[in-house]
């Protein structure tokens, strides 16, 4: 069984509500003739509940770029998965390199956030990569281990059987320097023997991994051709409805 292609967009702290609603209106349009590929957009937190109430329509489904693991409580600033359901999110971004290199997120964060989005029923969307130092100190796998041993620590395979896992190497990220698909497909591979080795062979054959790192319309069908690459997680090439959809269409543009 082939995995369902998942192209998803993170919108990161670009676009007010207004910008969003238009985007995603745009990509709408665009996408009402895709059957074959989830596509998901992730907005800020402020656009959220106007974007979503615009999308409900269509096949785009909604994600959120971060949400806190606590229920509710005295945690300024933050937002919980139930707050992100009640606004039509379905999919989470969790582990952001963003979030680790900027606001300290680790991978026992990471843990708990992905627990608090199963027990809401939301998609975790579970980021890991390496930085350019520990590729360089060749220690990739070491990272990707740990990342992934941790993060998913405690959980059955069948608490996790929406999970999707971005590798997103981050010298690759907003960096115009792609991984190449044969790069990346060695990595996704031996993240799948990982996943494998922890919750058996069924999860890990239907668990999706999708590669995030400069993603653009003309690398992405090559990406595609890849066994282990189920999709892609992109940043700046998603800001635009007109650019995003050359993305999501990979498989027409062969
Ligand atoms: C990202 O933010 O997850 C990302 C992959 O960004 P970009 O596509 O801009 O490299």
């Amino acid at each position: 069984m082939k995995r369902a292609p998942l192209i998803a967009g993170n919108w990161k702290m670009f676009k007010t509500g207004s910008q969003a609603v238009a985007t995603a209106l745009r990509l709408a349009e665009l996408s009402c003739d895709v059957k074959d590929t989830d596509i998901m957009i992730a907005p800020p937190f402020t656009a959220l509940a106007l974007v979503g109430e615009k999308i409900k329509a269509s096949r785009i489904h909604l994600g959120a770029q971060n949400l806190f693991y606590e229920k509710e409580g005295a945690y300024t600033g933050e937002i919980s998965a139930n707050m992100l359901k009640e606004a039509g999110v379905s999919h989470v971004i969790i582990g952001h390199s963003e979030r680790r290199q900027y606001f300290g997120e680790n991978n026992e964060d990471v843990c708990k956030k992905i627990r608090a989005a199963v027990e809401s029923s939301l998609v975790p969307v579970m980021c890991i990569g390496e930085t350019e130092l520990e590729k360089k100190d060749e220690k990739t796998f070491y990272v990707l281990d740990k990342q992934i041993e941790n993060g998913l620590k405690g959980f059955r395979s069948d608490e996790l059987s929406d999970l999707v896992i971005a590798y997103e190497p981050v010298w690759a990220i907003g960096t115009g320097k792609s991984a190449t698909p044969d790069q990346a497909q060695q990595v996704h591979r031996y993240i799948r023997t990982k996943i494998q080795k922890m919750f058996g062979s069924n999860f890990a054959e239907e668990t999706r991994i999708i590669y995030g790192g400069s993603v653009k319309p003309d690398n992405i069908s090559e990406l595609m051709n890849h066994d282990d690459v189920d999709g892609a997680l992109v940043g700046g090439a998603s800001l635009d409805a007109d650019n995003f959809i050359q993305i999501i269409k990979f498989n027409r543009m062969i």
